[in-house]
């Protein structure tokens, strides 16, 4: 079993150093335990936190233990009667080629639904991100403007598509001229290059109408540049701020808190963050139901960026938090 360890933690972006290779011999699955062959291993950016000792929502990775990260998987020996071998199913393997787990922990995934590999994707924790984070804190109603960044991305694109079910305006933020295209082909209303150096002003200017939900992905300076827009009553949904994952202090400049905090105040904005977690309970089931009609309907469009050989996962995990990915990052682990 070839497998990836955390061997010390990152300051400022990953590095090869951080991570360490190993083969370790298989072991048999335990009572109502199974031993899974990963398909697809989602690489995403909260590993970014799982790998540093700073306080979160969720206990860091020890150095020495497998870097975590959730798999698509074949049951190949079974001690459980719930799964036999063949079966297809989502867990939480990590970044190795076997995994052992219990079979209380695993969904089956349905392939006739869409390609496995999207259980890690639209159909999977980041669209169920998307889904809850918007309907629930952005709550958008028809004719309202909904903007997101990182808008190719698997949250992204999905909190763009589900604006324009609900019948808002949806504003697509991405970097460089193919992820942008790649918007107007999903069916975003607007679309703007967060890499153009008059991106301030080009927002501004592609939404003379203001901002009701601000999806808030990324932080830094598209924040910047939408918080002038928001009109009174806006929600934003604050759900990841991938510009600063890999920054070991704070940007230099003058305290911006004082405006931010007398913005929220004068507009009456509602800023809510969430983990997805939250919502899981209430609308999982919901969502299943809801995203695989909208798929089959063809509502809700996805974009994967399948990568082969996880031993290069730790240069694929760099380039996702840098944009370097182009849809779903996923690692083809095991899969043909
Ligand atoms: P993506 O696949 O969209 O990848 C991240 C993207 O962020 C990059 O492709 C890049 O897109 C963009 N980005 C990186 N740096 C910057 C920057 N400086 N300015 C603007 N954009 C930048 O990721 P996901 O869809 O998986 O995740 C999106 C966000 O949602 C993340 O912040 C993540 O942490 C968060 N999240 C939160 C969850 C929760 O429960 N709260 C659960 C799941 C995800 P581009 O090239 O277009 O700039």
């Amino acid at each position: 079993n070839h497998r990836i360890r955390l061997n010390s933690r990152p300051v400022g972006a990953p590095t090869a150093e951080n991570f360490l290779f190993d083969e370790v011999p298989l072991e048999a699955p335990g009572e109502g335990q199974v031993l899974l062959r990963t398909l697809y291993l989602s690489l995403d950016p909260y590993m970014r936190g799982r790998m540093s000792d700073a306080k979160s929502y969720a206990k860091p990775v020890e150095i020495g233990e497998v870097m975590v990260g959730a798999t698509v998987s074949e049951v190949i020996e079974s001690n459980s009667a719930d799964f036999d071998p063949g079966d297809i199913v989502l867990g939480y393997g990590g970044w190795q080629e076997y995994s052992i787990e219990y079979a209380s922990q695993l969904r089956r995934v349905d392939p006739e639904i869409a390609p496995v590999s999207t259980a890690l994707g639209v159909l999977g924790m980041p669209g169920f991100t998307a889904y809850a984070g918007l309907l629930e804190i952005g709550m958008p109603k028809p004719g309202e403007t909904v903007a997101v960044a990182a808008a190719s991305g698997p949250v992204g694109s999905v909190v763009g598509q589900i604006a324009n079910i609900v019948g808002a305006t949806s504003v697509g933020i991405a970097g460089g001229p193919a992820k942008v295209n790649h918007l107007k082909e999903l069916g975003f209303d607007i679309v703007l290059d967060h890499r153009s150096p008059t991106f301030k002003e080009d927002l501004a200017e592609a939404v003379p109408q203001g901002i009701d939900v601000y999806f808030e992905n990324v932080g830094g300076k598209v924040f910047e540049a939408v918080l002038p827009l928001l009109n009174t009553f806006a929600r934003v949904p604050v759900c990841g701020l991938v510009s600063s994952y890999n920054l070991t202090e704070l940007p230099p400049g003058p305290d911006r808190t004082g405006l931010l905090m007398s913005t929220i105040l004068r507009r009456s904005l509602t800023v809510r963050g969430f983990i997805q977690t939250e919502f899981v309970d209430r609308l999982g089931e919901k969502f299943m139901d809801d995203m695989s009609t909208w798929i089959q309907e063809g509502k809700i469009r996805y974009r994967e960026d399948i990568r082969t050989g996880l031993d290069r996962a730790p240069e694929y995990f760099n380039e996702l938090l840098t944009g370097g990915n182009f849809g779903k990052m996923v690692v083809a682990v095991g899969a043909q």
